[in-house]
């Protein structure tokens, strides 16, 4: 039998990423950070490659709270980064018309104040409520209190407090960010080609790719290929076949138009998201712009009707046409395959209902950091980076498929079809977990924590029939007071907050 040949050890020499989107720049910066405090000698080159005639998505406006330690890994100025971007301040996600029309709820960053006797607050909240006299668990999440009444301040590090328990992430211009990422990787060594990449060279023997041919007959020779190529996916199946798990019948949108619209005020530090007849509307707001989108199945609405839908729905004229978007749930069956790793849209793509993507491009790269390899792109490296990608690509897939599978409307085929449809077996566990004894499974201790799971669950009617018998253990009357001075408190604590906008332009005018 031929044996296969197996490039020789010895570190990288040079890394190619294909693709300068958010993912490319995303991944280049910190590999940009990293390479820059090597020692010359040992390090490896970084070298992007980006079409100017294939445009980027260019989309991907709202974030989760881990962008802020991706962006503090980076030493990026806070100021200068909300200045740069037009960024806003996200708490959370605002949902209407979801479990039902009429219906609303907010998916809040952060706990609903402190865990008592080891179990979280929120399940001693439902046992009192479960007893009567209790009003909605959103009074004491701080994050909901705050985006509800348009405040924002950070938390206060040095003075924490039970009224101070909340988190945050930001909107931002995704061709702004990934600029401004741009300019940080170059200042750190990273060098861009400009050129669309025609030719891929592989190796016989072992298939790892050795080199890319762009339009004008360069060729770029590499150890390792970074494919942020984005739905193309230009490398992981163009050239490595790594095939496609289709989770559209989980999630059958498969469509998106988006367009910008002149801001409004008040400038509101959350996301909204409203259920339409066949999908769904976002609204995120930027300093300079209203961003818009509608994600929608074409199977249960036409594009033109999509795209009335959308305009008509808007805060403030459209900024131009909306921009048509295609995609297929899913996601690569290998996210590293030989010397070739998917970052971002060419790894797989959720709907950005809960604004996952850019968190799987910051776990992406870190992870490709945290087990980088040497020439030889050790299998068993890939397969750990790929256990790890599944596995929370796996989780974001349940937590979105819960928001359709929980809705009671039945005003559409579309949302019949929701409530109707199979789900995976990990996310049925879920719902009955919690159904019966009020307990939240995590399946990527990376991935949305209990408190996210609670906010969707209860948001959407789905309410525990039996709780943890532990909770007897607290006093009553005691619990009851606790619950009402924490109220006060976040309350209090909210009123003397400044306005969103008002302490953006504070924060931004300080540099
Ligand atoms: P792209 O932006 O498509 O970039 C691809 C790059 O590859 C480009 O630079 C292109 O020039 C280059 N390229 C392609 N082919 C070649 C070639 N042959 N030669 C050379 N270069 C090539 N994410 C969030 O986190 N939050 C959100 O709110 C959010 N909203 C979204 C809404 C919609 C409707 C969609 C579709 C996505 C959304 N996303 C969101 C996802 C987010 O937009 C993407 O994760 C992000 O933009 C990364 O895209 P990318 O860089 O992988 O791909």
């Amino acid at each position: 039998m031929e044996k296969q040949r197996t490039p020789d050890g010895g570190p990288l020499r040079r890394i190619v990423i294909v693709g300068g989107g958010t993912a490319g720049w995303m991944t280049a910066a910190p590999l940009g950070q990293l390479m820059a405090r090597v020692d010359p000698k040992a390090r490896c080159e970084i070298v992007l490659i980006e079409s100017p005639d294939i445009g980027t998505v260019g989309v991907g406006e709202a974030t989760l709270p881990t962008i802020r330690f991706y962006n503090r890994t980076l030493d990026l100025d806070n100021a200068e980064f909300i200045r740069k971007t037009q960024a806003t301040f996200k708490l959370g996600i605002e949902f209407k018309d979801w479990g039902h029309l009429g219906n609303r709820f907010f998916h809040g960053f952060g706990e609903f104040g402190p865990a008592i006797q080891n179990r979280s607050s929120v399940m001693h909240w439902l046992r009192l409520r479960s007893m009567g006299g209790m009003d909605s668990h959103e009074h004491w999440s701080t994050a909901t209190v705050m985006a509800l009444r348009n405040r924002f301040v950070p938390p206060d590090g040095d003075a924490p407090s039970a009224a101070n328990a909340y988190s945050y992430a930001f909107h931002f211009d995704a061709g702004l960010y990934a600029a401004y990422l741009r300019d940080y990787a170059m200042a750190r060594g990273v060098s861009r080609e400009e050129g669309t990449i025609v030719d891929v060279s592989v190796r016989p023997g072992d298939g790892f790719v050795t080199a890319v041919t762009l339009d004008d007959g360069r060729r770029i020779e590499g150890d390792l290929f970074i494919d942020c190529s984005g739905f193309r996916a230009l490398l992981i199946e163009g050239v490595c076949k790594a095939g496609y798990h289709d989770w559209t019948h989980w999630l059958p949108c498969d469509s998106a138009q988006a367009v910008p619209c002149d801001k409004t005020a008040p400038l509101t530090p959350y996301t909204t998201s409203t259920a339409r007849s066949a999908g769904w509307q976002w609204r995120i707001p930027l300093q300079h712009r209203t961003g818009n989108g509608h994600v929608y199945c074409s199977g249960y609405t036409s594009d033109d009707e999509a795209g009335r839908v959308l305009l008509q729905n808007l805060d403030g004229p459209a900024l131009g046409e909306p921009r048509q978007l295609r995609f297929k749930t899913g996601m690569r069956r290998k996210t590293w395959d030989r010397n070739v790793v998917a970052i971002g849209l060419s790894s797989g793509f959720v709907e950005p209902l809960e604004s996952t993507s850019i968190q799987l491009i910051m776990d992406g790269v870190g992870r490709l950091i945290e087990l980088f390899p040497d020439k030889r792109c050790d299998r068993h490296l890939a397969n750990e980076y790929n256990r790890r990608m599944a596995q929370q690509y796996e989780s974001i897939r349940d937590f979105i498929v819960l928001h359709y599978k929980l809705t009671a409307r039945d005003d559409s085929e579309f949302w019949r079809y929701c409530s109707g449809m199979s789900i995976p077996d990990t996310l049925n566990h879920q719902i009955e977990l919690f159904r019966r004894s009020g307990r939240v499974t995590i399946l990527d201790p990376d991935g949305f924590a209990e408190p996210s799971w609670v906010s969707l669950l209860l948001g959407l009617d789905c309410w525990p029939q039996r709780l943890d018998p532990l909770l007897q253990q607290v006093d009553e009357r005691a619990l009851r007071t606790h619950f009402e001075r924490l109220r006060q408190a976040i309350s209090q604590t909210v009123d003397g907050m400044p306005d969103h906008g008002a302490f953006i332009d504070r924060y931004v005018r300080a540099e």
